[in-house]
């Protein structure tokens, strides 16, 4: 008997894992990605002479798929834990938070507000309740628990650079995902902030990982823009690219974004496509620095200070160590924007110029001299946005159209974004598709 074919749109994490899980279901697998590359958000980009991850990543010891995968790759031997530190910048001062000790000595807070921080953060690092947290908006929450003076002077700072405006529609989903995640950063009954990384980088990983789909005998084909995916009469789908190359599968699974899903799934209903869309995104750009001197010791340095117009501060040298480069410092310079903002429309010259100049007002000393390399990345659709009651609007992997299933991040609803959370969508996701499927057969 022939075996069925199935075409999964999108090569990052998430389309990579599924490919793997159907071929080793027995289906006859093709993996399409738009790019000349596979690993989409998690590729690599060069820094002068050195490649690293385009998007800083981290592993944490809690990140059981990502380790996993990685073992499975026959990586588990690159993994390297460090600990980290992380700063805040405020009133136009570095304060390190990285412990216990430090957190009782940070100046900003009194005592009883420290108190009722640690408090917030022990709550949305324990409460399980998704469900619930998407109504109540994250101000209230966030004021219920650390009170006024604590939301107004570190939340709501870290809230607009984190959302921008945005916060304003976001749920308390989303801070105790935050919490959750960067609680885990705490390795079981340790008090230290302990970060993971593969040696090389992501680029190590995905370079694993083509040997693998290779091995498999997943037919990836990249540079595959697929701009429609059609019913034929006979209820096979047919995908077809920018330059009018076309496929046909008895299956489909998208994980491209939402938004992108619904515009080139073509046979969808007027309300799924509204669902998928209506599902808001906050885009990324990302400024990378190779730089000739350390910044600071911190692995993230949050801003609380708003005159300044980055996310954060990700020092990846802190954590990686400067011998990847050369003895040079690499450093990250994010600002997540909505989907819409109209900074993605400016030039990379302008943009390099606008995140260079906010840097030094934190390090005035930073001469122009001292920038090795500068790159620009910049992604539209990267985190949906956890609005009141996200769940409850979120579309079916299953469509209406026979054959063809959406599994992509924004079935995420109780974590952050990131490749564990990622792969968790995969393994929670994927048996349900795999059981319609076998039902049909
Ligand atoms: C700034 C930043 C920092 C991050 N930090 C961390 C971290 O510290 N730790 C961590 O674990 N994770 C981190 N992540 C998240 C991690 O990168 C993602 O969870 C993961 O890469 C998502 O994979 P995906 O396959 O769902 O999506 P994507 O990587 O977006 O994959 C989608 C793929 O579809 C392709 N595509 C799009 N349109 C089309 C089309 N029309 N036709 C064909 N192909 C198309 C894209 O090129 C892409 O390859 C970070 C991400 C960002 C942006």
């Amino acid at each position: 008997m022939d075996r069925k074919t199935v075409g999964v749109i999108g090569g990052g994490i998430m389309g990579v894992d599924i490919a793997r899980r159907l071929c080793r279901e027995g289906f006859e697998v093709s993996l399409m990605e738009g790019s000349p590359e596979i690993g989409g958000l998690a590729s690599p980009s060069k820094f002068g002479d050195y490649t690293w991850d385009k998007f800083y990543h981290v592993i944490l010891p809690d990140d059981l798929f990502t380790l996993n995968m990685i073992k499975e790759l026959g990586l588990e031997n690159e993994i390297k834990w460090n600990e980290t530190k992380t700063g805040f910048f405020i009133n136009d001062k570095y304060h390190s938070m990285s412990d216990v000790i430090e957190f009782l000595r940070f100046p900003a807070l009194n005592l009883i507000d420290k108190f009722r921080l640690g408090l917030t953060i022990l709550a949305g690092s324990y409460i399980k309740d998704y469900e619930r947290l998407e109504t109540i908006p994250v101000t209230v929450w966030l004021k219920r628990w650390s009170g006024k003076n604590t939301f107004n002077r570190i939340w709501l700072p870290l809230l607009k650079a984190k959302l921008g405006d945005d916060y304003k529609l976001t749920s308390a989903a989303f801070i105790c995902a935050t919490i959750k995640r960067l609680y885990g950063a705490r390795k079981k009954g340790a008090k230290k902030e302990v970060f993971g990384f593969v040696r090389g980088g992501y680029a190590r990983i995905l370079a694993a990982m083509k040997e693998k789909i290779k091995s498999e005998d997943i037919n990836t084909i990249t540079n595959f823009k697929v701009v429609s995916v059609s019913q034929t009469p006979q209820h096979d789908l047919i995908v077809k690219s920018v330059d009018n190359k076309e496929m046909v599968f008895n299956y489909v699974i998208t994980s491209l974004p939402s938004f992108v899903t619904a515009s080139v799934c073509h046979d969808l209903t007027d309300i799924e496509r509204e669902k998928l869309k209506n599902i808001k995104y906050l885009g990324v750009i990302c400024i990378s620095l190779l730089l000739n001197k350390k910044l600071t010791p911190y692995y993230v340095t949050n801003i609380t200070d708003e005159r300044i117009p980055l996310t954060g501060v990700i020092e990846m040298t802190a954590l990686v160590g400067t011998s990847f480069f050369g003895g040079n410092s690499l450093v990250y310079l994010p600002k997540y924007v909505n989907s819409e903002d109209q900074m993605f429309n400016l030039s990379d010259q302008d943009l390099k110029e606008s995140f260079i100049a906010s840097l030094k007002l934190i390090h005035p000393s930073l001469k122009d001299d001292e920038i090795i390399s500068c790159q620009v990345a910049k992604a539209k659709y990267v985190i949906t946005l956890p609005e009141m009651g996200y769940s409850s609007n979120l579309p079916s992997f299953k469509t209406s159209v026979d054959n063809l299933f959406v599994i992509n991040s924004s079935f995420i609803t109780d974590g952050t974004l990131n490749v564990n959370e990622t792969l968790k969508v995969a393994d929670t996701y994927f048996p349900k598709v795999l059981k319609i499927i076998k039902n049909e057969e």
